[in-house]
């Protein structure tokens, strides 16, 4: 191994969260290096171009909050940016702390294997270069490995075609196209609307609908960005208290303790209001009670009757086989209207399936749909998707997929036993939401455990079994009586696209974030109990 790559601490990703955990580590002083399959830095917002990607996290609520000097020198430029704003803020990021030298481009890492001997992780990439690091951080997204369907056919397709996570840095031309877009969840809500604007034609090939509300995004001028700064402590406080890390949380009152009107008046000010207030901030029940549920998933329904012309389209549009909020909610910009408009038609896979792809375009069971464009908006193997496109061994050799295949077993989402010195950041079974806020709270507990570890001399830090069983049978008790832990969506590790993945499994942490903190606070100010630590 050369010395240019064996370092005391490996990085994969540059993301929001490979990014900071950078930053964090050399400032312990170690030698570091990130290893990104891309060739810029932002993870999601490097990969995600598509036409309409953007925030459903308020902007400013999104930020990293740990440098004074960086809140003072970014302005956002609207309450939800979009895709190149974020990028640019990753890049400003990088730069204003050197990050970019500490970080190697275009390398896929394939296999890292712990070695037992030295107590090191054995890294190669795609090309079969090697590194070496006494730890492990994968930084590599939650919602980055992208899946397409199993339709055939789709490379026989004579136009162009993207699925929205690998959209081309080019970009693609869709004014004045016939364009299909096969899939309508947050994503391909995004596309749908933007490309509506310019394109000749949409098809839009929809396999289950999903329960979309306003996003009501707007500008920020420099006044009220002058005013979101003076705020900054009190928002990031805010985000801290509430479960999920947004600056929406619950209500305390149930649906049902309310009069009828009061009721009304609620939902309808959640409904004009910003971002997901209507999915974080309804009442407490909503996502608990079945019959709350389906009332506040009628009145979303009669929300879409109202907005799309046609009552066969807004039927298709409106959500039969889940309630309101319990899949994730997309946020949308004058969506439900696209469907009023000439140029725009609406075609349900469930009455009419794709059978193949073919060069002139779309085949379905009904007839074929000649296009220009393909839009893959088909989603993300998500949660640990992007740890199974890593052949990970531990100790014994034996491969986390392997070990995960029954649901993955985590310790606080961070750890797994028998893969010591490996440390996951938004691993599965971490508190998520308002992903930086968790981002940031996870990079800072490994870089205490990090510093932990090597300042008393230790080679090997690991999770002991007994722990990870533990905290599996606390996210499993969390899990009890939330609806959305009752449906098919990716929050439950179900993906049609991806074999094995077609039954549910417990992949997220459903309690709150101020409770796995306190958690996480009681391990590290106990001395670490819950972990081994060897030479
Ligand atoms: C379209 C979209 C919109 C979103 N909007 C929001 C939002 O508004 N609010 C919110 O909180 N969250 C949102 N998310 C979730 C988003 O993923 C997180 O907010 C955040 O960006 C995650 O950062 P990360 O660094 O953990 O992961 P990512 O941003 O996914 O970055 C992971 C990085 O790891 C790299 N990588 C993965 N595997 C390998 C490998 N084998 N070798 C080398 N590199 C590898 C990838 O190339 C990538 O750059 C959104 C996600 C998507 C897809």
């Amino acid at each position: 191994m050369n010395d240019d790559r064996e370092f005391d601490a490996l990085i994969i990703g540059a993301g929001i969260s490979g990014l900071y955990q950078l930053h964090r580590l050399r400032e312990l002083g170690l030698s570091v290096c990130a290893l990104e399959a891309g060739t810029g830095v932002g993870g999601t917002w490097y990969w995600n171009r598509y036409p309409g990607a953007r925030f459903d996290s308020e902007s400013w609520s999104y930020g990293y909050s740990f440098s004074q000097t960086l809140l003072d020198e970014w302005d956002w430029s609207e309450h939800f940016a979009g895709q190149p704003e974020v990028e640019r803020y990753c890049n400003l990021v990088a730069e204003k702390f050197d990050l970019k030298r500490d970080i190697r481009f275009s390398a896929r890492v394939t296999t890292a294997r712990f070695d037992e001997e030295t107590s090191r992780w054995l890294v190669t990439l795609e090309d079969g270069t090697r590194y070496a690091g006494r730890f492990l951080i994968t930084g590599i997204g939650l919602l980055s490995a992208p899946t397409m369907p199993r339709f055939e056919g789709i490379e026989s397709f004579a136009g162009q075609w993207s699925h929205t996570g690998l959209w081309p840095k080019a970009g693609i031309d869709l004014e004045g196209k016939r364009v299909a877009v096969i899939g309508t969840g947050a994503s391909g809500v995004q596309a749908i609307q933007e490309i509506a604007k310019t394109a000749a034609h949409l098809t839009v090939f929809q396999r289950r609908p999903n329960w979309c509300t306003p996003l009501h995004n707007g500008p920020i001028d420099g006044e009220e960005m002058a005013d979101i700064r003076a705020r900054y402590p009190e928002i990031f406080e805010r985000c801290r208290e509430t479960a999920a890390c947004f600056v929406h949380t619950v209500d305390p009152r149930s649906t049902f303790e309310v009069t009828e009107a009061t009721r009304q008046d609620f939902w309808e000010s959640l409904y004009a209001g910003q971002g997901f207030g209507i999915w974080q901030g309804n009442f407490r029940d909503m996502l608990v009670d079945e019959k709350a549920n389906q009332m506040m998933s009628a009145f979303v329904a009669d929300k879409i009757r109202a907005r799309v012309n046609d009552p066969e389209v807004a039927e298709r549009l409106i959500p039969k086989d889940h309630g309101f909020g319990t899949r994730r909610v997309p946020q949308e910009t004058h969506y439900y209207e696209v469907y009023n408009q000439p140029n725009v038609e609406l075609v349900s896979m469930l009455e009419t399936p794709i059978e193949r792809i073919t060069p002139e375009g779309v085949r379905t069971s009904a007839r074929t749909y000649e296009v220009d464009v393909i839009v893959y908006a088909t989603g993300f193997d998500a949660v640990t998707g992007s740890f199974d496109r890593i052949d990970i061994r531990g100790v014994g050799g034996r491969t986390l997929k392997e070990k995960w295949k029954a649901g993955p077993r985590t310790f606080v989402g961070v750890m797994v036993d028998d893969f010591p010195n490996m440390f996951m950041i938004m691993g599965p079974h971490a508190a998520l939401g308002n992903n930086p806020r968790s981002i940031e709270y996870n990079v800072e507990w490994i870089a205490e455990l990090v510093g932990y570890t090597t300042e008393r001399g230790y080679g090997r830090a690991e999770a002991r079994s007994e722990s990870v069983a533990d905290w599996a049978a606390f996210v499993e008790t969390k899990a009890q009586g939330l609806l959305s832990n009752e449906i098919d969506s990716w929050m439950t590790g179900v993906n049609m696209n991806v074999d094995g993945k077609q039954v549910r499994r417990l992949v997220r942490y459903s309690g709150t974030a101020p409770e796995y903190r306190s958690v996480c606070d009681e391990v590290a100010s106990g001395g670490y109990r819950e972990l081994t630590f060897g030479a």
